[in-house]
């Protein structure tokens, strides 16, 4: 969640600074779309993650939450990360800006501590349970 807030408050702050056209690029309908969708994909991953370690808390059985959080966040992690660096367009590619370090971190998410597919199989084999 932290690279993934990195990624878009970085992005906010760019889309509003650079012009293209005579106007900052946020004004850009497809760049505003993709701030709209990091936003929201923000605020599920962090109420997945809250609820999650509520349940932890609370001594409730996690094991299905708990890999929902991590499959989710994971990969709104890469999927804002990449929009981010489209965003800073050719200087998203660039290391004067942080977005291309958010981009390469983000991707480990999905793989350390047990793969996006790993967890999609613990989710399945919960829910099939009734879990
Ligand atoms: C930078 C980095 C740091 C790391 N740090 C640590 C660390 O500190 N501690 C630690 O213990 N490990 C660490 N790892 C290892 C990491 O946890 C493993 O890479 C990860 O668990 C995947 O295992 P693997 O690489 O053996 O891939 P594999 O198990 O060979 O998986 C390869 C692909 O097959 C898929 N796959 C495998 N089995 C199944 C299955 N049953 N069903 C469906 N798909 C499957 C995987 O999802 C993946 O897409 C790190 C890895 C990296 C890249």
């Amino acid at each position: 969640m932290g690279i993934a807030k990195g990624a878009y408050e970085a992005s906010i702050k760019y889309a509003k600074e650079r012009e293209q056209f005579g106007k900052p690029i946020a004004h850009f309908q497809a760049i505003s779309f993709k701030l709209a969708d990091m936003a929201t994909k923000i605020e599920a991953g962090e109420l997945l993650t809250m609820q999650a370690a509520d349940y932890k808390n609370k001594h409730k059985k996690v094991t299905k939450l708990s890999a929902i959080a991590k499959y989710y966040t994971s990969e709104i992690a890469v999927q804002i990360s990449t929009d981010a660096v489209q965003i800073f367009g050719g200087y998203g590619y660039t290391k004067e800006f942080p977005v291309e370090k958010f981009y390469r971190d983000s991707k480990l998410c999905t793989i350390g501590e047990g793969t996006s597919e790993i967890q999609k199989l613990v989710i399945a084999r919960e829910i099939l349970k009734g879990n």
